[in-house]
């Protein structure tokens, strides 16, 4: 089971300009065709969000609405600079987001429901923590569906990880400033 996700906030917002000119360089990129590669990357993690969307949404219906202290807090579901480029890749437009107010707010996109977002539009932090009580729901079941369970998350880890890896090569090719 993954432990501590990646992409673990500060305790502060973002820094508003720095964060908005991180986006628009992101989506310029993309924009300019000169990811055409990365596409495909991107629709094999959209696959793979989508692969582990309806056991995670399964697990979370069981235990969150039974929760004392609720991770979904504005800091948690402002998306990092690698979430940025998946989306993009992905061809999804995320959201706006309110880069101002206390951070420990709730989420402005949690609704009594849970997530109004698609798995696929959540900071990957969204999808990939899971808090002690999730991790032994999922370490309680039956050893063939724990497995699966686990294979997922590695698949999804993968796609991620490869999709970031071709991205900032090309990132680098195309633009050799950070
Ligand atoms: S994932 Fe865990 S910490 Fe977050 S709301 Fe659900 S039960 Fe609570
Ligand atoms: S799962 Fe959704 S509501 Fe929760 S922090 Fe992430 S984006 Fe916000």
């Amino acid at each position: 089971m993954p432990a501590e996700p990646p992409g673990w906030p500060g305790p502060d917002l973002p820094d508003p300009g720095a964060f908005l000119a991180a986006r628009r360089r992101i989506e310029a990129f993309f924009a300019a065709g000169e990811a055409a590669g990365l596409r495909r990357l991107g629709r094999r993690l959209l696959a793979a969000f989508e692969a582990v969307d309806r056991p995670i949404q399964a697990l979370t219906a069981e235990v969150c609405p039974y929760c004392g202290s609720v991770c979904c807090n504005r800091r948690h579901g402002i998306p990092e600079r690698d979430d940025l480029v998946a989306f993009a890749a992905m061809g999804l437009t995320p959201p706006g987001y309110r880069l101002e107010g206390d951070p420990r707010d709730p989420c402005d996109f949690l609704g009594p429901r849970g997530c109004r977002l698609p798995r696929a539009a959540r900071p990957f932090r969204c999808t990939w923590y899971f808090c002690d009580p999730l991790r032994l729901h999922v370490e309680i079941a039956p050893p063939a569906e724990y497995r699966l369970h686990v294979r997922r998350l590695e698949s999804l880890a993968a796609a991620r990880r490869e999709l970031l890896a071709a991205f900032e090569a090309a990132w680098k090719a195309s633009d050799p400033s950070p």
